[in-house]
């Protein structure tokens, strides 16, 4: 078990202008991970499951800006091609640190990746309205902010909001959360746009699986209910600068973990991602003790 850090009270952090929904999920698995990753911004070694996600996203957008009828798998595949060559130089790819056979493997999957997304959806019959589109939404009193997949209008004109997903299908307990955040962007669209989306779909492509959700002003208010809680725990977590780490199966995959003091790391030292020179403001806490 982990004894909390003790936190000067006088050395808040200022608070979030707005959040997407996968932040507050992230203050949620862990608060001290949140600080590094969204008020920090400490940067994290690219990963190529995140890559390859970041690749056939931009692949099936390239792919819904064709016209309808000319959205086939070959056409796909030359989205994906384009893709490549399009991030080939970004930091995400380029500071891949892969051998041959990896990138061999890498580029494999995200082909069958955008195969599969064929046999869940036929993208002839999908009316975009919105690609990669930025949200903001002040929602009571929370701040919200994000980017959706895709927008689109239903066969009766209604708004269907999608959302590609490129790891695997999550379990039941995963699944709810993920659900949370779907009704979150729910609500930003309700807000902007005034009208609520009949559907929130999430497309797992590596199964490949559709998880449909319908929301209704029920659900909407119980997610915004949570969400609300969850803004004035962030809220009072930066007044106090107290971000206190929390474990569990997410520090096997956190960048952040050489400088977690539940794992006898010293938060100070994780300024080093940022690069020479510089420091994290206001002045993390040195260290923890395990019990
Ligand atoms: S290693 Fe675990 S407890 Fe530590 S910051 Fe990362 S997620 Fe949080």
């Amino acid at each position: 078990m982990v004894t909390p850090p003790r936190y000067p009270e006088d050395m808040g952090v200022e608070k979030p202008r707005g959040l997407s929904p996968s932040s507050f999920s992230a203050f949620k698995d862990c608060p001290l991970a949140f600080r590094f990753s969204y008020l920090d911004r400490l940067p994290q070694p690219p990963s190529a499951a995140a890559s390859k996600g970041t690749l056939v996203h931009r692949a099936l957008e390239l792919l819904m800006l064709r016209d309808a009828p000319a959205r086939t798998i070959p056409n796909a595949l030359t989205d994906l091609d384009r893709a490549r060559t399009e991030l080939a130089r970004h930091p995400d790819f380029s500071e891949l640190d892969l051998t041959v056979d990896e990138w061999d493997r890498f580029h494999a999957d995200a082909e069958v990746l955008v195969r599969k997304y064929f046999e869940l959806e036929d993208p002839t019959t999908i009316v975009p309205i919105g690609l990669e589109l930025r949200l903001a939404a002040t929602i009571g009193t929370v701040q919200l902010r994000g980017i959706i997949d895709r927008l689109e209008l239903d066969p009766d004109g209604e708004l269907v909001v999608t959302d590609y997903k490129t790891g695997s299908v999550p379990g039941e307990k995963y699944e709810i959360k993920r659900l949370a955040g779907v009704h979150m962007y729910a609500a930003m669209v309700q807000h902007v746009l005034g009208k609520r989306p009949v559907r929130v779909q999430l497309l797992y492509l590596s199964k490949p699986e559709a998880i449909i959700t319908t929301p209704s002003d029920q659900s909407i208010t119980g997610v915004m209910r949570k969400t609300d809680a969850l803004w004035s725990a962030i809220g009072r977590a930066c007044e106090r600068d107290d971000f206190r780490p929390s474990t569990g199966p997410l520090c096997n995959w956190c960048a952040y973990k050489p400088y977690c003091p539940a794992y006898g790391g010293d938060p100070l030292q994780a300024a080093e991602l940022l690069g020479p020179g510089q420091m994290i403001e206001p002045t993390l806490p040195l260290a923890t003790t395990s019990a």
